[in-house]
């Protein structure tokens, strides 16, 4: 491992193309690889441990080794550029930049998948309005389901994640996602799970369900499609497809909205 400029180890901000359900080919770019960094600690996240648990935007990665590795990455067999990585990419203070500069030197469509926490912020909904597509996590229908499954840092609630979302769609001109982990719900909980998206009123929803081992800590392949973990990893509980299936067909009758249900 060498150095780009004395700070950074020589670990590039692009990986993949890595496969998609949603987005076909996709193209990743981290705009955080020297940790593990995120404003949520979900019970269920691929990276494993996060290492920096915060909600202070900072640059972690200068945009100069995004755009000399850009040039460098297979971009022409990718369908889509995403902005995902090692952790939270709203927390990067020059994802702006960043996603105009992947565009310009790509041409292709640029997609954020992001925790949905900071989208109260100017300059977090700025960035974002620069994306074609942005997909937003929500989990949960409940404050104390929400706090158990994301773990989020201290004053983040799922009522400002929710009046975020649904603030910023008002607003945004690109496609909106909701992506949720499947949790089964109570009746209650999935009658606010259905007025929260009809609210929000996204373009799709994705019903998502845990594939991958939870590692027991943090390394950089664990934000693409990584062959093994090099660290003890904790089978993530198993939901029948049929159980998914008929959660996803009971949202669509009940939202009326578009529901992708990972294969
Ligand atoms: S929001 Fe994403 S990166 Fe952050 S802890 Fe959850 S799954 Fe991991």
């Amino acid at each position: 491992m060498g150095d780009t400029d004395g700070t950074y180890p020589r670990v590039s901000t692009i990986y993949g193309p890595v496969d998609s359900w949603r987005l076909g080919k996709s193209l990743g770019v981290d705009l955080l690889f020297v940790n593990s960094i995120c404003s949520f600690r979900c019970i269920y996240c691929q990276l494993g441990k996060i290492n920096l648990h915060t909600s202070r935007r900072r640059v972690f990665v200068p945009i100069r080794q995004v755009i000399a590795d850009l040039h460098r990455s297979d971009w022409k067999s990718a369908d889509v550029v995403t902005f995902s990585g090692s952790g939270e990419p709203t927390l990067a203070q020059n994802l702006g930049e960043a996603i105009r500069v992947a565009r310009a030197i790509t041409g292709k469509e640029v997609v954020v998948l992001t925790n949905a926490a900071h989208l109260h912020e100017v300059e977090v909904i700025d960035d974002l309005n620069a994306a074609d597509k942005v997909f937003c996590k929500l989990d949960a229908a409940d404050e104390k389901t929400f706090q158990r499954v994301n773990k989020p840092v201290e004053g983040i609630t799922l009522s400002s994640v929710f009046e975020g979302i649904r603030d910023f769609k008002e607003q945004y001109k690109g496609y909106l996602a909701i992506q949720s982990m499947y949790q089964p719900y109570d009746e209650d909980q999935f009658r606010e799970f259905v007025r929260m998206l009809t609210e929000i009123s996204p373009h799709e929803v994705q019903l998502n369900t845990p594939t991958r081992a939870i590692p027991k800590e943090w390394f950089v392949d664990a934000r693409g499609n990584y062959e093994e973990t090099p660290y003890p990893a904790v089978e993530p509980r198993k939901i029948e497809r049929s159980e998914l299936e008929s959660f996803g067909e009971r949202l669509r009758a009940e939202t009326g909205l578009e529901i992708a249900v990972h294969p």
